[in-house]
């Protein structure tokens, strides 16, 4: 993949950004790999020489590299940070990195770093959750440990302290430690296994775009329809709901002279819109929903 520098950053930072930090520690998959979607891995693959992507869009993947830097340096005895984990499953070798385990009387706690934004917060995230449990089996497989939770500590990078302040569901700090269901190690393997299986198929398929199995809603970050209320002579709007009748509800309350109106926005799949897989443009099935043939 070719790494552009279109706003004259400093070198350092565009050399640090063309810096491969991705590992699979010599395993088949890693964690990371497993989670994502097949059709993601596979055009990335086949397309990876003609991916370009501007250090400057590349942000968010710097400071989350650094962070895990700093991260390591924060030594206390009662907490392993960084460590590297293997572990065979059916004679493939899977590993991952993990960011924090703290060590309790009763058993390992697991923490992941994750930087994200106030609105994806507020998401369902079967990807964190699928992760974080992958991660308690390579603990309880490769260390013998039992794991008693799995969290995440989330850094809200959009975080603002007037929204915080007038709405009772946004984060109330920029920073939110989230504890995830801990699975039972049986149904993680079942679920390692179905995940192992998706990828190889779709290496078997990679020949054959249409073959590659489908991003699912959740893969593609599917946001669905909004209602703004807009003011008249306002270009933003006053607040958006996610229903209809509550956007209406809100409506009735405003002073009949600032013009209320509801401006409806319908819902798009965030990742494709944004490119932010980074293989949108050779996506069959972004390109056959952008021209309403939603396969
Ligand atoms: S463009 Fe959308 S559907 Fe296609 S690979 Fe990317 S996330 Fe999946």
């Amino acid at each position: 993949m070719k790494v552009t520098n279109k706003h004259n950053v400093p070198e350092t930072l565009v050399s640090l950004a063309r810096t491969d930090y991705y590992s699979k520690g010599g395993a088949d998959y890693s964690v990371t790999e497993i989670i994502s979607p097949p059709r993601i891995q596979r055009l990335r693959a086949k397309h990876w020489n003609d991916m370009e992507q501007d250090v400057s869009d590349m942000l968010w993947q710097l400071l989350g590299s650094a962070l895990h830097v700093v991260a390591e340096r924060g030594n206390h005895p009662d907490y392993i940070t960084e460590e590297r984990l293997n572990a065979e499953i059916d004679g493939v070798r899977l590993s991952g990195a993990i960011d924090i385990q703290r060590i309790t009387p009763d058993g390992i706690l697991i923490t992941d770093y994750k930087f994200t934004s106030a609105w994806a917060l507020r998401q369902d995230k079967p990807d964190w959750e699928a992760q974080q449990n992958i991660y308690a089996w390579l603990v309880n497989k490769s260390k013998g440990k039992q794991v008693v939770g799995v969290q995440i500590c989330a850094l809200i990078r959009d975080w603002s302290r007037r929204e915080a302040s007038v709405k009772a569901d946004y984060p109330q700090a920029p920073i939110q430690v989230i504890d995830l269901p801990l699975w039972p190690l049986n149904q993680t393997e079942t679920y390692i296994r179905d995940r192992i299986d998706a990828h190889r198929n779709s290496k078997v398929a990679a020949d054959w775009e249409d073959e590659l199995p489908l991003c699912t809603p959740d893969d593609r970050w599917v946001r669905g329809d909004a209602w703004a209320v807009m003011l008249k002579g306002r270009k933003r709007a006053s607040k958006v709901f996610d229903r209809e009748q509550d956007a209406k509800n809100f409506v009735r309350t405003l002073d009949v002279n600032t013009g209320p109106y509801i401006e409806k926005r319908p819902g798009e799949p965030i990742r494709c819109a944004n490119d932010f897989c980074g293989v949108a443009r050779w996506c069959s099935q972004y390109q056959a929903s952008l021209k309403g043939e939603d396969e």
